[in-house]
């Protein structure tokens, strides 16, 4: 007797990532050195205070059952850090905590929405949303953003997408996979709009101090008062920690009106008891204090090198072109098809994968209608990213030497 998946099941899809994982595994069994230009997962360690804090709530038996929301210290951690930076007063009942942001983000969708509801996602974007809006029942619809403004949808895009069935947006600022960051007059376009709609806002702004340059990054939720609004953080990406599973959502806005939506919540909370335990621990000291992150994104810092070395590697290629990422720590490129006219993302990464021991998503696994991108992580330290450029330039070269395939019929 075989046992099968669910019909649900069946519907959900694999990330590019982990279709590729079988393959990353078999090179590495015949031991070739694969650069891992997947995964978001900054490779550098949890800083020392934040570990010592996770430490300290083991031997300190800090490890039974929190209130299923999260403990209401850690919840006036988030309150507070959040007046500090935009001078707004929460109270803990804003706050619940959860397993990382994409607990808060599966948790929130499923609370809000019905079958056949409709949720706009900006394009590309972070491939869980679509899933979790599936899970929910719910129908995704995708607003592709532009190149030429930087990958930010427009108030416009958005009031030409709207539906009587939409309910809720879904913003992911700064972004991944493009690395954009949105201005606050584009924001604040965004938000009328869905006030004026009553659409419910998220917001998932789990890289909110990672950004360059001149770049601003500004908290929707300061610009949403007549409509709910839903902000996503955590531990994994600005504090280094993304294997403590901590992350939460803050909810601001019209939360008077939202009382059994936020009650769901609870509930929903109270099916998994509570998050991790020594990891919400390590919340409040994470939080307080110094931010190295800060450091790591200015000139001479190593997030801050990482994408000047991607930048510079782009500027040096025959065949790319880049918008350069103003946060996060993504890039998202493209490929000139003037030169390759038979380009194809899914085949690169391929090629690149098995002849030259890159891994690096297909641009089409974001859900753009082109296939001349692909996204890198800007991780890895300056070295071993002129190295994957050398790898790059190499693959792409190779193509373009390669005689025109003949039409058939
Ligand atoms: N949101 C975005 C946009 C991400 O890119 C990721 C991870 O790559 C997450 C959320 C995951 O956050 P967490 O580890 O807190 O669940």
């Amino acid at each position: 007797m075989h046992f099968q998946e669910s019909e649900f099941a069946q519907r959900l899809q694999a990330s590019e990532t982990l279709a590729v994982a079988t393959l990353v595994a078999d090179l590495r069994k015949r031991g070739k050195k694969v650069i891992d230009l997947g995964a978001g997962e900054p490779d550098f360690d949890t800083p020392a205070h934040i570990k010592a804090a996770g430490v300290a709530a083991i031997q300190e038996g800090k490890t039974k059952y929190t209130p299923n929301v999260g403990t209401l210290a850690l919840r006036e951690a988030v309150c507070h850090k959040i007046k500090q930076e935009t001078g707004a007063r929460y109270e803990p009942k804003q706050i619940v905590m959860s397993n990382g942001a994409k607990q808060a983000i599966h948790n929130a969708i499923l609370a809000l929405c019905n079958p056949g509801d409709e949720v706009i996602i900006p394009a590309p974007y972070w491939v869980s949303y679509p899933e979790q809006v599936k899970m929910a029942g719910a129908v995704a619809r995708f607003v592709v953003s532009a190149e030429a403004n930087g990958f930010k949808i427009t108030a416009a895009q958005l009031a030409e997408a709207l539906a009587p069935k939409t309910k809720l947006v879904i913003l992911n600022n700064p972004g991944n996979p493009t690395g954009a960051v949105y201005s606050r007059e584009c924001l604040t376009a965004l938000a009328r709009l869905a006030e004026r709609h009553n659409l419910v806002l998220m917001s998932d702004e789990i890289y909110d101090q990672i950004v360059y340059d001149d770049a601003q990054f500004v908290p929707l939720a300061t610009l949403c008062n007549e409509t709910l609004c839903a902000t996503f953080s955590g531990l994994s990406k600005v504090y280094r920690a993304c294997g403590y599973r901590v992350g939460w959502v803050s909810f601001s806005g019209a939360v008077d009106r939202s009382e059994r939506y936020m009650s769901a919540l609870d509930l929903l909370a109270a099916l998994r008891l509570c998050s991790n335990v020594p990891g919400q621990w390590a919340v409040q000291t994470a939080l307080g204090g110094f931010q190295s992150i800060g450091k790591l994104c200015a000139p001479g810092g190593r997030l801050y090198q990482s994408r000047q070395a991607v930048m510079d590697g782009v500027a040096q290629s025959r065949f790319l072109r880049l918008v350069r990422p103003r946060g996060a720590m993504y890039a998202f490129i493209g490929v000139d098809t003037q030169k390759l006219p038979s380009f194809d993302d899914e085949a690169f990464a391929m090629e690149l994968l098995e002849q030259q021991h890159v891994l690096v998503a297909p641009g089409s696994s974001f859900n753009t209608p082109y296939r001349d991108h692909f996204r890198i992580t800007t991780l890895p330290d300056e070295g071993r990213l002129a190295e994957v450029f050398q790898r790059m330039e190499h693959v792409l070269q190779h193509s373009a030497d390669r005689p025109p395939q003949l039409e058939t019929a």
